[in-house]
C-alpha cells in the first residue's frame, strides 16, 4: 500500500484536495417586474488547496492529480 502524499504546510496525509468554485449568474429585471435568467454565467474557481489548512497545493487539475498520485 502506498503512502498518501503529505501537505507541505501542515504535514497531514492527503487523499484528496479541495477546490472552491463560485458561480455567478446574471438575471435581467424587466419593466414588468419579471426576472429573466440571462445566459451569462461565470465560474470562478480557486486553486486546489489542502482540505485541512487551506494551503495552495496546485493551480490546475493536472498538477493536483500529479500531487495526489505521488508516493514517497
Ligand atoms: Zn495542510
Amino acid at each position: 500500500m502506498q503512502e498518501a502524499p503529505k501537505c507541505p504546510n501542515c504535514k497531514r496525509p492527503l487523499t484528496y484536495l479541495k477546490r472552491v468554485c463560485t458561480e455567478s449568474t446574471e438575471y435581467e429585471l424587466s419593466v414588468d417586474g419579471c426576472y429573466e435568467k440571462a445566459e451569462t454565467k461565470k465560474e470562478d474557481c480557486s486553486g486546489f488547496v489542502c482540505p485541512y489548512c487551506g494551503y495552495l497545493i496546485a493551480d490546475d487539475e493536472t498538477k493536483a492529480i500529479e500531487f495526489l498520485r505521488q508516493s514517497k
